[in-house]
């Protein structure tokens, strides 16, 4: 089965053709990313599988023609994979909140869209630009069947005493304030592929999933279902991230609003957008350049660097006293796939319950690795995240009626 993978963004357009065997056999057919949608001048850079990359730069000025550049694209005589827009059987969107609206993924029809569009209360940034996705969809391709995936859905079988904040109730009740959690996608896709990979039975298994890449969560997961997760009512709650200050005193926010005399967008802004690694290095939001600049023996960026790994410790921590124990630890996203350094850091504190670190193999990256020693009472591994695929196997499952 055909199926085109969108991620929109409000001025972008993610995508992944697909051609899904089954859940483990497919080909990734092309990919590419549409930016700069709405501003005068926008761009699209695609990358079809065994063919040059084609990058272009072309009037966007909405998602409905941005949908169908990437049509074009797909089809293009030189650059293009297929033969017509009539070979693409399905379309599956990534949506970052469904609230606690949505526990799994759902065929796209006038009821799921009214539910994501209340959801947009609660990420403002994304769902309206998914949204944007869905209908230009609707309109570019018409007959063709659309799927959503929800960030949050993974994270619904968390008990009420892990997503319920100690607000008056009135809050939950008038406005679901409470925990959703993010990256949910991930955080199932890596659990199960690490658990055949270190020799587990998901079902009958305590796990922790670290997802730390720009943003980051960790997951504590008992027999393959989330019972916490570091992430919140969005995606702001947790441990320090690219730009996100993670968990904070609730009245530093209003102590600093007063001081600055700052709108509550203002503030909003400052704590997603010019906090985290860029907040407190003054450096980047990398943590490629945050490690340049520790190295050159930069004081706040070392800052950062100790406290991400002291952030981590602190989770999983807490996460194995939740789960009364823990068999295995998984490292996944741009930093936990490829930070060596990070890894050792964090693992290092957990020798205490017989977690043996093999330092040798830790020099992987990017590649599905045991970081733990045979006679370790608990797996580390890393294990290579990827939501498209989970996105493609859950559109196929959907449309295909299973
Ligand atoms: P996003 O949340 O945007 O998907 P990613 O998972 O791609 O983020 O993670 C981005 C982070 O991963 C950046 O801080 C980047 O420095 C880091 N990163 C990505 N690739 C590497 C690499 N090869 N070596 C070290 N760090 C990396």
């Amino acid at each position: 089965m055909i199926i085109l993978v969108i991620n929109c963004g409000s001025s972008s357009i993610k995508y992944q053709l697909l051609d899904m065997k089954s859940d483990e056999v497919y080909d990734l057919l092309a990919k590419g990313l549409v930016e700069k949608v709405g501003l005068p001048m926008g761009c699209i850079t695609h990358k079809p599988t065994g063919k040059d990359k084609m990058y272009k730069e072309l009037s966007i000025p909405d998602h409905k023609i941005g949908m169908q550049i990437v049509l074009d694209a797909l089809v293009d005589p030189e650059y293009g994979v297929l033969k017509s827009f009539d070979d693409i059987e399905a379309i599956g969107h990534r949506v970052v909140q469904g609230a606690d609206f949505f526990s799994g993924s759902a065929i796209v029809n006038e009821d799921v869209i009214s539910k994501i569009e209340i959801c947009c209360d609660y990420a403002p940034l994304h769902n309206p630009a998914h949204l944007l996705g869905i209908r230009a969809c609707q309109h570019v391709l018409p007959s063709v069947p659309q799927v959503v995936t929800f960030d949050t859905a993974y994270h619904q079988t968390m008990p009420d005493y892990a997503y319920m904040y100690a607000l008056p109730y009135e809050y939950y009740e008038k406005y679901r304030v409470r925990r959703y959690g993010a990256h949910g996608t991930s955080h199932q896709f890596v659990a199960d592929k690490g658990a055949k990979f270190v020799g587990l039975d998901l079902n009958n298994s305590k796990i922790i999933t670290c997802h730390i890449g720009n943003g980051s969560s960790i997951s504590a997961i008992v027999n393959g279902k989330v019972v916490d997760t570091s992430m919140g009512f969005t995606p702001l709650e947790g441990m320090i991230m690219g730009t996100r200050c993670g968990n904070i005193d609730p009245n530093v926010v209003t102590y600093i609003m007063k001081k600055e005399n700052l709108t509550p967008d203002e503030m909003t802004t400052i704590m997603n957008k010019k906090s985290g690694f860029l907040g407190v290095s003054g450096v980047s939001s990398d943590a490629r350049d945050i490690d340049t600049a520790a190295n050159e023996g930069n004081y706040r960026a070392k800052l950062v660097f100790k406290k991400l790994s002291y952030d981590i410790i602190k989770i999983i921590g807490s996460y194995i006293a939740v789960m009364d124990g823990v068999d295995a630890i998984f490292f996944t996203a741009g930093i936990g796939e490829n930070n060596v350094r990070l890894r050792r850091r964090v693992c290092e504190n957990f020798s205490y319950m017989g977690l043996k670190f093999d330092y040798e193999a830790n020099v992987a990256q990017g590649v599905d690795t045991l970081l733990s020693c045979p006679d370790s009472k608990v797996k580390v591994a890393l294990i290579t995240t990827d939501e498209e695929l989970v996105i493609a196997r859950d559109t196929m499952h959907l449309v295909l009626g299973e």
